[in-house]
């Protein structure tokens, strides 16, 4: 029950802080979702933060996520038709990094792919969702700081991967994600939410067929209320709703 609690309560807090960035950037809280990031926790608080109404989570390695995933299909499978209306399965974002031969195991079962980080990748997602007839919503991960060891597309590179992304048709480029760089003043990063917000703005003006850019995921516990107040309009939040 204390468990119960605590996530109430983390959560609770966690609106608190997008209310507050929100207001402060004079932004409607409506536009802003928080994506629970599970991949520390097991089902039991996921289905937890479901009471409370949300139903999408984050999750940044594939093997964890199939196994969420199953669960709640093996769950939704033992229902039988009487409590029908009992079926509550989440939806899922792949946050982290996608290797190639792991996107076949997934690409049927994640709502939207944050992490795409090289055409390569590109390709072979729109050739398993081809496979799969589906047109599968995904975002461009950008390395806005230019820090060696992030993954993401250097800045230099992002008009020519996303004109190249347009021509593939069982994808859909839903927007910008980025990571940025793990620092104790979140002030020191806002030029890096700043950056990726006049990205999506300088891409949302050449009208690329195919290609919106109504999603910027950015933000995590750390630094969230930062990129609100930037234009975060997905924010990736762990520690600070599970811990
Ligand atoms: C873990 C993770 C998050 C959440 O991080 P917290 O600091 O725990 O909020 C967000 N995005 C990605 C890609 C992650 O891997």
């Amino acid at each position: 029950m204390s468990r119960t609690n605590d996530l109430y309560n983390n959560l609770k807090r966690v609106k608190e802080r997008v209310e507050r960035a929100a207001n402060k950037s004079g932004r409607d809280i409506s536009e802003i979702t928080i994506l629970p990031v599970s991949k520390t926790v097991d089902v039991d608080d996921v289905e937890t933060i479901m009471e409370f109404g949300l139903n999408e989570f984050g999750e940044n390695r594939v093997q964890e996520l199939l196994r969420k995933y199953e669960y709640f299909e093996m769950k939704n499978n033992n229902i039988t038709q009487t409590d029908i209306n009992q079926i509550k399965k989440p939806s899922w974002h792949l946050i982290g990094h996608l290797q190639t031969n792991k996107i076949k195991y997934i690409i049927d079962k994640v709502k939207l792919i944050h992490s795409v980080d090289s055409m390569k990748l590109a390709n072979e997602i729109n050739n398993q969702a081809e496979k799969h007839g589906i047109v599968m919503p995904v975002l461009l991960q950008v390395n806005v700081s230019g820090e060696e060891s992030k993954f993401g597309v250097d800045v230099e590179h992002i008009f020519d991967i996303v004109t190249k992304m347009s021509y593939l048709s069982n994808i859909r480029l839903k927007g910008l994600m980025t990571m940025a760089p793990n620092v104790s003043d979140p002030e020191d990063v806002r030029g890096v939410f700043k950056g990726l917000k006049a990205l999506s703005v300088d891409l949302q003006v050449k009208k690329i067929h195919n290609i919106d850019m109504s999603i910027l995921s950015m933000g995590m516990s750390h630094d969230f209320e930062v990129a609100i107040e930037e234009g975060a309009n997905i924010v990736r939040i762990g520690s600070s709703i599970f811990n």
